[in-house]
């Protein structure tokens, strides 16, 4: 460790990473401060096309197609006897991705962690970050080790990409509730003995419980699969109890599921997580940027989370170069808004979602097929893309098309 640094990163996931790869293709020097040791659980696991492009732009495609993960080229939806599926290979923009991966993130995480320490970030694992004092160029970060004990380094620029740790958030007392309604979710890996290929390799999704509550299944490339459910706080406390029983029952018994997880061997014992929409006052200062989870996270509805830490950690990253290359940057406009713009419309499809609106569009009886592409763009991640009515008038689009829908079909 060296004691002056042009960026210190908080969090080696991938918001942090992405930075960090950034960063170092722009020929800074960064030290990333990682509370865990790698490899390790997060959960978050179905990417999007979108990510690709910035895979792409860092270099990283051929290092992480090695890892030779599961491809996702689409996702389906199913409410009882209706299913609602979006390819990849069917959007607005020829030039978009058309696939991507579905991954287990301990081995996800560390592999683009890894790859920016061989690129030349410095990473201290089992680092703690306790305290930070900024100012417009000069950041002092204090951190607790195990066998360094308590140290102190500097940088130039901060990047907070803490995740759930929201490191400065609390520090800075930036935090507020989140708009979304409080839900949780139940899940763990199963062996996925019943998959077939009408099963599908791509993500799941069933609805259950009059739209209160959905299941994912999410297979791997190893034969494994991710399997959970979401729902409001009280169904997902009551899942969990007594070691998950009614978790393991529904995997078992949920009609929607027709036994395709029945009986299947559990990989670790159910984790559960509760409340896990946040929200910050704001998305950078003095000194300092926050990247990823650390900002905003809405729902895993539409597996959005990574991409927008990709995004965000990239972004955030060109812009700390400018900075550091004593460029003006317009932080509110370039990062702020930037990012607030794709969070806003994803925002759109998870109330939609919630609210009904999305079901009566994906599970219409007819269905136009322009419209769906459109949808499948949002879908991949493309959600800054204004050609698209669909993420231009996100609400007033998803809003009227529903009504149309229900009156066409004497709702
Ligand atoms: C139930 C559920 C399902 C999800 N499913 C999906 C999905 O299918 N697809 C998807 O894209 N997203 C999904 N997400 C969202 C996804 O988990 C997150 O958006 C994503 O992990 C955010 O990445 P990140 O890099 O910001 O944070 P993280 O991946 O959480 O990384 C943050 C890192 O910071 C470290 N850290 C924390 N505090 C400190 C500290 N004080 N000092 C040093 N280091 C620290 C942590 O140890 C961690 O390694 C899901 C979320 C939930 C709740």
């Amino acid at each position: 460790m060296k004691q002056h640094y042009d960026v210190l990163v908080i969090g080696a996931g991938p918001a942090g990473s992405i930075a960090a790869h950034k960063l170092i293709q722009e020929g800074k020097s960064v030290l990333v401060l990682e509370k865990m040791t790698f490899p390790r659980f997060v959960i978050g696991e179905s990417l999007l096309p979108h990510i690709m492009d910035y895979l792409d732009q860092l270099d990283l495609l051929e290092v992480i197609g090695a890892q030779k993960y599961q491809v996702k080229d689409g996702v389906s939806f199913y409410h009882n006897d209706n299913k609602c599926q979006f390819l990849f290979n069917n959007q607005v923009n020829e030039d978009y991705w058309k696939y991507t991966w579905q991954v287990k993130r301990a081995d996800f995480d560390n592999v683009l962690i890894q790859e920016a320490q061989k690129r030349g970030a410095d990473v201290i694992y089992e680092a703690t970050v306790t305290a930070v004092t900024n100012s417009f160029n000069l950041q002092t970060v204090e951190f607790e080790h195990p066998t360094m004990g308590k140290q102190t380094v500097t940088a130039t620029f901060l990047l907070d990409a803490s995740g759930y740790g929201r490191v400065l958030p609390r520090l800075k007392d930036l935090e507020v509730p989140s708009t979304a309604l409080p839900r949780g979710a139940v899940f763990t890996h199963i062996r996925d003995i019943n998959r077939t290929t009408d099963a599908g390799k791509n993500i799941l999704i069933h609805v259950f419980r009059d739209n209160k509550a959905w299941f994912w299944s999410i297979p791997f490339s190893d034969g494994s699969c991710s399997v959970g459910i979401v729902s409001d706080v009280d169904f997902i406390k009551e899942c969990a109890a007594d070691d998950a029983k009614e978790f393991k029952r529904l995997l078992n018994e949920l009609p929607e599921l027709e036994g395709r997880f029945s009986n299947v061997e559990l990989l670790f014992d159910p984790k559960h997580i509760l409340s896990y929409s946040i929200s910050v006052k704001q998305l950078y200062g003095e000194g300092y940027a926050l990247c990823g989870n650390a900002t905003e996270f809405l729902d895993p509805t539409f597996s959005s989370g990574v991409m927008f830490a990709v995004v965000s950690g990239y972004k955030a990253a060109e812009m700390t170069v400018k900075q550091l290359n004593g460029e003006v940057v317009d932080w509110e406009n370039d990062y702020s808004n930037y990012m607030k713009k794709g969070i806003n419309v994803f925002r759109t499809y998870v109330d939609g979602w919630y609210d009904g609106r999305l079901g009566t569009i994906f599970f219409a009886k007819e269905r136009n097929e322009e419209i769906m592409k459109q949808i499948c763009s949002v879908l991949a991640g493309y959600v800054w893309d204004e050609n698209n009515p669909f993420v231009k008038k996100h609400d007033k689009v998803v809003t009227s098309l529903a009504r149309v829908i229900e009156i066409n079909e004497g709702k």
